[in-house]
């Protein structure tokens, strides 16, 4: 069946009101939010006791003191927007670097109306609110991501924001490690009556459904206990989690155990890192699984596993990534899952977290307004390429993981500060609370929105704003995440990735004789990367060198005025030890490099093509062959100075 022509792709008006605009087209319109919103604030100040007289007096604004304070404030009001003035452009279709662009106004605008209210959902006293719409945030990601999202369901997920992608991976890790380990601590306890694994290496690996059917059976064995007996049995369980022994205790007191390793592919972002060194597990446990074309090599991870089941070694989680950060290559979700299946039969069981930082808000392309999955056909029928069927399975196969990270201010083009963490399962979640005991009061509050009201038990931050998640949660609601509301968005950066590509191939024939232009691997996503070379060179260095001279043109530079710029790119790295040699091999062979596998790492550029004016209809202009020329001018001029030299 041959597609329809997507070179041009139509344009979506419903995309002009989203967002300020490239020239702050909607200024007027924000302008009206911000000061209607402003005037409603100070009414509400006034009707709270509209008899209580203004306590700042008329004449106070005369006062030479508070006139001073004010000229002080402006004078620093004036530099900070003279300053910010260097700010990186993320609104225009000129910014192709990083995972960032223009803000959607519903939730610009309801961040900002939100602030002078200064909610704090660390809990409902403080946010009586924001909390609430902070785990209905939650809700409405579980629902894009396929996981079950009816409060009314005890096996309802939870989701919550946090600052950012780091922090919602290193929620997950935590979850994780306190669901793998309560069972041992259970044994240890040796609580009565409750169906407990046999030994602590069984404990260790029990899939995680058992693990929350047993927290339900001890939570009902302690409710039905005398009040003294249930106080004594909960210190002692307590006693025995790795949460209280540290992980020296833990595996003192378990020496069949030893710390587990967390699996990712070599492709997993920093934060991943981090996360580990957070948890205190150290980073020799987080080991980097091979790739084919930047996706998870599953059967190097089903390898891996079999030797970690021979070995005793056990594994904490696999970590799947959906959208790289470097390439925006989605791993195998599907594939990863079906490797657990397989490591379960061996006795080795662990986490499955998907770290869709980057590629979350994508699956709103393939959900319906009933929640229900959208066919591979019917998604593609609106694409050229996307999504490959290998794509279309690691999405259908979300809702069967674990956990998920998805960052709301990347492709949810939101203000930065929004991270958000999801599990399938909110029942685990009782874990992580920092009292336990308040799950067992008698009083206990059961119903799923009064218990999350006290976030601040179960998120790894304290105090946190309520007026990101209002932000989060209005947009989420104007625009809700299936693919015919919020995947209008979604739907014109992947078309736009589409161009860029087709472009690309264009270009790298345009260009031969001139220079060698390869896209390094088949994007899946609105990530592209291009790898250059100048014709007839084959050292690496030199390349590199080119390459340098060509993002030196393409990066924010506070030195120099942001005018001087035409374009704003980011360079990425293939570093040999991580893409593997035949890969690398592969790679600098196709743009006429000698192999060097102990050279430096290739430098490569990396688009991302989130601008949802980057073809600009209604100037007929394309900023993507607008960029395509700049790159065939800077070029010519690198190569011209080289002879120059
Ligand atoms: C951006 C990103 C992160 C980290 O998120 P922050 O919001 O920057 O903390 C983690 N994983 C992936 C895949 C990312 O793209």
């Amino acid at each position: 069946m041959s597609r329809p022509d997507r070179a041009h792709p139509p344009h979506d008006p419903v995309i002009d009101a989203c967002f300020l605009g490239p020239y702050g087209e909607n200024d007027a319109l924000l302008e009206r939010l911000t000061t209607e919103f402003q005037r409603d604030h100070v009414y509400w100040r006034r009707n709270f006791h509209p008899d209580d007289p203004p306590a700042i007096g008329t004449a106070a604004a005369l006062h030479p003191d508070y006139l001073a304070f004010e000229a002080r404030m402006r004078r620093e009001l004036h530099r900070l927007s003279a300053a910010l003035k260097k700010s990186v452009p993320f609104h225009s279709p000129r910014y192709i670097g990083h995972m960032a662009s223009d803000l959607l106004l519903p939730g610009l605008a309801a961040q900002m109306l939100a602030l002078p209210y200064n909610p704090n959902n660390v809990s409902e006293d403080s946010a009586p609110v924001t909390v609430d719409m902070e785990v209905k945030v939650g809700l409405q990601l579980a629902r894009m991501l396929g996981y079950p999202h009816d409060p009314a369901d005890p096996a309802c997920a939870f989701g919550h924001l946090t600052s950012g992608g780091t922090l919602a991976n290193f929620q997950a890790l935590r979850l994780a490690l306190a669901l793998k380990a309560f069972p041992v601590a259970l044994r240890a306890a040796g609580v009565p009556e409750l169906a407990l694994p046999p030994d602590d290496w069984t404990a260790f690996n029990l899939p995680q459904p058992q693990v929350i059917a047993l927290i339900e059976a001890w939570q009902g064995w302690l409710a039905a206990q005398p009040p003294a007996e249930g106080r004594r049995w909960l210190a002692k369980v307590e006693a025995a989690r790795i949460e209280q022994l540290g992980l020296a205790g833990f595996f003192a007191a378990h020496p069949e155990l030893g710390p587990p390793q967390v699996l990712a592919p070599v492709t997993a972002h920093y934060s991943w890192s981090k996360g580990l060194k957070l948890l205190g597990l150290g980073r020799d446990q987080l080991q980097l699984v091979p790739t084919r074309g930047m996706r998870m090599d599953v059967d190097a991870l089903a390898e891996r596993l079999a030797r970690c089941a021979r070995e005793r070694q056990p594994v904490l989680m696999v970590v799947g990534v959906l959208g790289s950060t470097e390439y925006g290559t989605v791993d195998p979700i599907d594939g990863i899952l079906a490797a657990r299946e397989a490591s379960r039969a061996a006795g080795l069981d662990f986490a499955v977290h998907v770290d869709a930082a980057w590629g979350g808000y994508l699956a709103t392309l393939f959900r319906n307004e009933d929640g229900s999955l959208r066919a591979r056909e019917e998604v593609a029928a609106e694409f050229r390429y996307f999504p490959s069927p290998e794509l279309h399975a690691a999405f259908a196969a979300l809702g069967a993981t674990d956990s998920v990270t998805v960052d709301p201010h990347k492709l949810g083009y939101l203000p930065f500060g929004s991270g958000a963490f999801v599990c399938r399962d909110h029942r685990a979640v009782a874990l992580l609370a920092e009292r336990a005991d308040y799950v067992f009061h008698g009083n206990a509050p059961t119903d799923y929105m009064t218990r999350y009201r006290g976030l601040g038990q179960f998120v790894p931050e304290g105090s946190k704003s309520g007026a990101a998640a209002a932000g989060v949660y209005v947009a989420h609601e104007v625009l809700p995440l299936d693919h015919r509301h919020f995947g209008r968005l979604t739907r014109a950066t992947v078309r736009a990735a589409e161009a860029f590509y087709t472009r690309a191939l264009a270009f790298a024939e345009e260009q031969a004789g001139r220079l060698a232009v390869r896209v390094p691997f088949e994007p899946d996503t609105n990530l592209v990367c291009l790898a250059l070379n100048p014709h007839a060179n084959r050292s690496l260095a030199h390349a590199n060198a080119f390459m340098r001279g060509l993002f030196d043109r393409l990066r924010a530079d506070p030195r120099q005025p942001l005018q001087t710029r035409e374009f704003f790119g980011s360079v990425t790295t293939l570093r040999p030890e991580l893409v593997g040699a035949a890969e690398t091999c592969r790679i600098l062979e196709s743009l006429g490099l000698e192999p060097d596998l102990d050279g430096a790492p290739l430098l490569i550029l990396r688009h991302t093509l989130m601008n949802p004016y980057l073809i600009d209809h209604e100037n007929g202009i394309s900023y993507i062959d607008r960029y395509f020329e700049y790159l065939a001018r800077v070029g010519a001029t690198l190569a011209g100075e080289e002879r120059a030299a």
